[in-house]
C-alpha cells in the first residue's frame, strides 16, 4: 500500500515528511514534487534503493539519474563545477536547471545512479516539499521522473500512484507540477557547455548568463541518440558474454552461488549477488566492472536472467562485449 499524504495541509504534511523519511533511510522509494514534474526519489548513495527506481520504472536500460541537493555548496561537494557552472548556479538554482559536470572522487553517490559515468547531473530543486525532504533526510535524492518507462511525465500525484502502484512506498501530493515540463540540462564537462537536454528554462536565458551560445546537441556526435545520451560506460577490457568457464587469464564477473569450471584460476571474481538478487546486482554492476577493469584481464561475465532488472543489467553487458 502506498502512503499518500496531502502537503497543502499542516498536520498531514509533518507526517507525510516524516514518513518519507523513513522510507528513505529504509531504501524504498518516495512520490516527491518538484517544480518541473513529479520525481520518484532515493537514496543517492544507497545502490541497491537506486535499483528499485530502475526496477519499479520498468526500464530496460539503466541511464544516469539527477541528484537533487539543497544548495549550491551540496552541489559542490558531489562535482566540480568550475566558473561557467557556478555563473549558471547561482542565476538559476534552485530552479529547473541541471548540470552535468565531473564528479569529485569519493562523492557518496551510488554508481548506478551515474551509469558509471565519471560525470554526474545534479540539481536543486526550487519546489517546496522537494526542499523540506532534502533538508529532512539529510541526503542527496537521485530522482527521474514518476512515471513508468515510456509513459508521459507526471504532473499530479495520482499520476504516481496510477503507474508505479506499491513500487513507491509515500506520495507527497503537492498538486500540480507549476512548471510542468523536466528540466534543462546543461553539460560542462566537455571544452564547451552542451545543451543536453531543452527544458523549463530557456536557452536564451542560460546563453545570456554565460555570454555565448550553447552547443546543440544534434551537432555533437558525443551526446546525440536516445535520451540525448550516447556516452556510456564500458570497461576497456574485453568482455565475454554468457560463460559457462573461466579460461586462462580471465577474470569473473559472477551471479548466483554457483561457481564456473575454472573459477579457481580466475585473476579476480567479483560476484554481483551471490544470492541471485538481480536489484543486489544492479546495484553493484558498474562498481563490480570497474574493479575488474582495473584488474586488467579480459572478463568472463556468468549468465544473468533476463527478467525484471536482469533486462537492463544484460543490455549493459551486451554494450560492454559489442565494444571490446
Ligand atoms: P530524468 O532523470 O528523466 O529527468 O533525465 C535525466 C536527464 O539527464 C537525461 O536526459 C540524461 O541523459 C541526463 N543526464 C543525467 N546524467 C548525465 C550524465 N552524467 N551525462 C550526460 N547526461 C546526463
Ligand atoms: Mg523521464
Amino acid at each position: 500500500m502506498t502512503a499518500i499524504f496531502d502537503m497543502s495541509r499542516e498536520a498531514p504534511r509533518a507526517a507525510g515528511l516524516a514518513t518519507a523519511v523513513e522510507a528513505l533511510r529504509a531504501g524504498q522509494l518516495v512520490g516527491m514534487p518538484t517544480e518541473t514534474v513529479y520525481g520518484l526519489a532515493a537514496n543517492a548513495a544507497d545502490g541497491a534503493a537506486v535499483a528499485r527506481i530502475f526496477a519499479a520504472k520498468g526500464r530496460p536500460r539503466f541511464n544516469p539519474l539527477i541528484v537533487h541537493v539543497a544548495s549550491l555548496a551540496a552541489a559542490e561537494t558531489l562535482i566540480e563545477l568550475g566558473a561557467a557552472g557556478q555563473a549558471l548556479a547561482r542565476a538559476f538554482w534552485p530552479g529547473p536547471l541541471t548540470l552535468v559536470a565531473p564528479r569529485r572522487p569519493g562523492a557518496p553517490v551510488a554508481d548506478l545512479a551515474t551509469a558509471g559515468l565519471p560525470t554526474l547531473a545534479v540539481r536543486v530543486p526550487a519546489h517546496p516539499v522537494a526542499r523540506d525532504l532534502i533538508a529532512a533526510s539529510g541526503m542527496a535524492l537521485a530522482a527521474p521522473s514518476a512515471n513508468r518507462s515510456g509513459h508521459v511525465s507526471p504532473t499530479l500525484a495520482y499520476h504516481v500512484a496510477d503507474d508505479l502502484g506499491d513500487a513507491v512506498a509515500v506520495i507527497l501530493d503537492a498538486g500540480a507540477a507549476p512548471v510542468g515540463v523536466e528540466s534543462t540540462v546543461i553539460g560542462l564537462a566537455g571544452p564547451e557547455p552542451v545543451l543536453l537536454r531543452p527544458g523549463g528554462i530557456p536557452r536564451t536565458d542560460i546563453e545570456a548568463v554565460l555570454g555565448r551560445a550553447l552547443v546543440n546537441p544534434a551537432a555533437d556526435a558525443a551526446v546525440a541518440g536516445p535520451g540525448m545520451l550516447a556516452q556510456h560506460y564500458a570497461p576497456a577490457v574485453p568482455l565475454r558474454l554468457a560463460a559457462t568457464d573461466v579460461r586462462s587469464g580471465e577474470s569473473l564477473l559472477g551471479f548466483g552461488p554457483e561457481f564456473l569450471p575454472g573459477s579457481d584460476m580466475a585473476k579476480a571474481i567479483v560476484n554481483l549477488s551471490e544470492t541471485g538478487d538481480l536489484v543486489e546486482a544492479a546495484a553493484s554492476l558498474f562498481t563490480a566492472l570497474r574493479r575488474l577493469e582495473a584488474v586488467g584481464a579480459p572478463i568472463a561475465a556468468m549468465p544473468i536472467p533476463d527478467h525484471g532488472l536482469g533486462e537492463a543489467i544484460n543490455d549493459r553487458l551486451r554494450r560492454a562485449a559489442a565494444k571490446a
